[in-house]
Order: C-alpha cells, then structure tokens, then sequence
C-alpha cells in the first residue's frame, strides 16, 4: 500500500488508475525536453507557496465571509420594525377613531337626555312619563357603556404608544448597527480587495510552474480537506492536515525530498517542516 502513495519520480505507471496515481511525476520528460527540469523538492516548494497564497484567500473570504450575512439579518430586523410601527401606528389610529366615535355617542346621548327631561315637564300622562323615563334611563346606560369603551380603548392606546416607542427605539438601535456593520463590511472589502487581487495575481505565477497533473491533483485535495489544506507539513509526528501518526520511515522519506508523499489517511501531501518554515521564514 505505502509503495502506491510513494510515486518515485520516474516510476512508469502503465495498469493502474488508482486515484492517489494522479500525483504521479510525469513531468520530467516535458521538463527535460524545455531543458528545465525541477527537482522534486522544488516542485514541494512551489506547491507549499501556491497552498500558502491560497490559505491567505481563504482567511480573506472568512473574515468577510460572516459580515454579509451579519448586514442582510440586521437589515431583515431594521425592516421588519418599521413594518411592526407602521401596523401599531394604524391601530392606534384606529383606537382614536373609535374613542372618538364614542364620545360624539356620549354628546348625542346627552342632548336626548335634555330634551326628554325638558318634555317631562309637559307630559299628558303616566304613559308618556314611563315611556321619557325608559328613555332617559337607556341613554344612561349608552352613556355609561361608551365610557367603559373609552376606559378600555384608551388604556390599550397607552399601551399601545409604548409599545411603538419601544419599537421606535429599537428600530434607530439596530439601524445605527447596521450603519457601522456596513461600513465595516465595505471597509473589510476595499482593503482586502487589492489584497487578494495580489494573491490572485501570484497563485498564478506559481500555478505556471507547477505540471497540470500535479496541479490537478492539488486542487481536489484542496476542495475535499475541509480546512481547504493540500499541502501539510509533519507536525510532531503526525500529518498536518488530520493528525495521524506517521510512521518512522514515511517521515524519513519526507525528509529526503525525494518524492511526493501524501498522508495514507487524508490524502494530504505531506511535505519537511524545515521545507515549510524555510518558505515562512
Ligand atoms: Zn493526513
């Protein structure tokens, strides 16, 4: 199995079509012929720098990766808010109305209770005082019923223009957030735009160098590691990219630079910390 991973650099594949063969060196006849041939530690180098670029994009689009999302939710609140004060504000209007409506009934009710008491005074007989009376004593009730509509409406009006004050509140709140948020968001993209146009730029550069199948290779490793890492070096031991040991030898090999070893785990390209740290240094 080992043996598969380890594609030595002239090793001629002919019947396999296993997919760790992708990584397989068939540049050095191409190479050779342009009279340029890199050595396989080169070619490590050039890999590990096109993975380092790449990890810098990708830190790029994380930190401006959450401010869209974090901008368009506070734009869902901002909106919704006013929304919610532009239906409390029709319902209060609507209470006004009816209160209003209440105390013209109560205005109405008492100009019949002064006219009923005015003929009172002149009624021919007990039918026609019964029948003031009765009159006089409903319009008492819609009087004291409209009160209690009053009472109850206005009540709901207080509460009512607290809640659209709360609202209020809340709405200029989030919509100063979501002011500095856009700012911030439009500050991240200027400054980082020139930034990854760069890093574009040099990926590259550094893509040229490197033969298309290894290149290939590279980038599904890249899109299948969830951390987007191709290239890892040896860390303590174990693989860079999912922590699993290596074995004595496989890191002596590593070592070496003379091959292209990938992780028997993950897949990852394993590759010298003195390679990586030379290249950070
Ligand atoms: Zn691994």
């Amino acid at each position: 199995m080992a043996k598969k991973e380890q594609l030595p650099k002239k090793e001629k594949k002919t019947t396999s079509t296993r997919k760790k063969e992708v990584i397989e060196d068939t540049s050095s006849v191409q190479n050779q012929a342009e009279g340029k041939e890199l050595s396989i530690e080169q070619k490590l180098t050039n890999l590990y720098k096109l993975q380092s670029i790449l990890s810098e994009i990708d830190k790029i689009k994380t930190l401006r990766g959450e401010l869209p999302y974090e901008v368009q939710d506070l734009e869902d609140e901002v909106a919704g808010l006013a929304t919610r004060i532009d239906k409390y504000q029709a319902d209060l209007k609507e209470l006004e109305t009816i209160i209003g409506q209440q105390r013209i009934k109560i205005t109405d009710s008492g100009a019949l209770v002064e006219k009923y008491q005015s003929q009172l005074d002149n009624v021919r007989n007990n039918r026609e005082f019964d029948s003031l009376s009765k009159e006089i004593e409903f319009q008492g009730l819609e009087v004291e019923l409209a009160e209690k509509k009053i009472k109850e409406f206005t009540f709901e009006v207080k509460n009512l223009t607290e809640e659209i004050e709360k609202s209020k509140h809340l709405h200029e709140e989030r919509q100063a957030d979501l002011k500095s948020k856009k700012e911030e968001l439009n500050e991240i993209i200027s400054e980082t735009k020139i930034q990854e146009e760069q890093l574009r730029e040099k990926a590259k550069q550094i893509e040229t160098t490197i033969e298309p199948r290894l290149l290939t290779a590279f980038k599904r490793i890249r899109k299948s590691a969830r951390n987007g890492l191709a290239v890892v070096s040896i860390e303590r031991g174990a693989c860079g990219g999912c922590f699993n040991k290596i074995p004595p030898q496989r890191q002596l090999d590593i070592k070496l630079r003379k091959k292209t070893i990938v992780c028997e785990h993950c897949g990852r390209i394993i590759i010298d910390p003195d390679l990586a740290n030379a290249e950070n240094a």
